[in-house]
């Protein structure tokens, strides 16, 4: 989905390592990571997110399959999400609704804005009824991507049965999203929701932000099926990513999206019109993005599960 205003105070960002060494060591690292905390923007459409939870389905062992089938059907969403999935294996289709729902809950009536709104009453299964739209990215206005990661991750390994069931669906999304460059912020433009480009073969307005451009790459939001299944063969294809030993490095997958922001993301000037040979370049490296995220989620998995 599309991001809105960051609009909280700067903090300065420590790190965010998620250990791959062990689950002492991670222990032993996390402490550090809560010494920041501002505050909200956020990233790939639906099909994105989808995609994404289905290349991490294909590296899940089976038990981690099963583990974190295990926990969704725990979530108090579990219907909806077993409701709207059409794939054969509910299991599988219902982890990919699941990666979606950080994002549904920005304009679910239950949930509420903590700058803006009024607290709603807490439902059971939750924790609070806050839409958190402040951990979807970070950038110079706020945001808390990276933080909130490690802290995620923590929680599935340590935490309470239902704080791991509350934390994955959000792990399986802001591991997506961390992985869209403009999630990372890099320039003062609230990544790139202040930056309007004109794009013709774009399928929705052709004036729009640089921000729902990326946003859309993946392809249609209500992609699911033998359309998903397309699109997933074509995301194998690519080359293997090099890195996926990085496996849990968030501040490289942080790292890595600012790297494209100052080189490949922004055209030249604002309002510049972005031409078949920019959409192109664009695709292929969101496409890129979308198979290493879906490549480290599951190995990640594999080990937090
Ligand atoms: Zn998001």
């Amino acid at each position: 989905m599309q991001a809105k205003e960051p609009s909280c105070a700067r903090g300065g960002l420590s790190t965010t390592v998620c250990a791959w060494g062990g689950k002492a060591f991670f222990a032993f690292l996390f402490p550090v990571f809560l010494l920041v905390l501002p505050c909200a923007s956020h990233a790939w459409n639906a099909a994105g997110h989808r995609q994404i939870a289905a290349l991490a389905w294909e590296e899940m062992t089976p038990a981690t399959r099963r583990q974190a089938t295990a926990l969704l059907r725990q979530h108090p969403d579990y219907a909806r999400w077993r409701n709207r999935q059409r794939e054969n294996d509910p299991d599988y289709g219902v982890f990919l609704e699941a990666s979606v729902w950080a994002d549904e809950i920005r304009a679910d009536p239950r949930f509420y804005d903590e700058k803006k709104g009024s607290p709603m009453p807490r439902l059971p299964g939750f924790p609070d009824m806050r839409r958190h739209g402040g951990w979807h990215y970070r950038d110079a206005g706020g945001g808390e991507i990276d933080t909130r990661l490690a802290q995620l991750a923590h929680d599935i390994l340590h935490g309470q049965r239902a704080a791991k069931t509350y934390a994955l669906p959000w792990l399986l999304h802001l591991t997506g999203d961390i992985h869209q460059p403009l999630h990372t912020g890099g320039r003062n433009d609230r990544g790139g929701n202040q930056f309007h480009v004109r794009a013709p073969s774009a399928k929705r307005e052709k004036l729009q932000t640089l921000h729902a451009y990326w946003d859309d790459l993946p392809g249609p939001s209500g992609q699911r099926g033998a359309s998903l299944a397309r699109r997933l063969a074509f995301l194998r294809r690519l080359p293997p990513l090099s890195s996926v030993e990085s496996v849990g490095d968030i501040r490289r997958w942080f790292a890595e999206s600012r790297a494209l922001i100052a080189r490949d993301v922004y055209p030249q000037t604002r309002g510049a019109t972005l031409d078949a040979n920019f959409r192109r370049r664009a695709q292929y490296l969101a496409a890129q993005r979308l198979r290493a995220a879906g490549q480290r989620l599951g190995r990640w998995l594999n080990y937090l599960l």
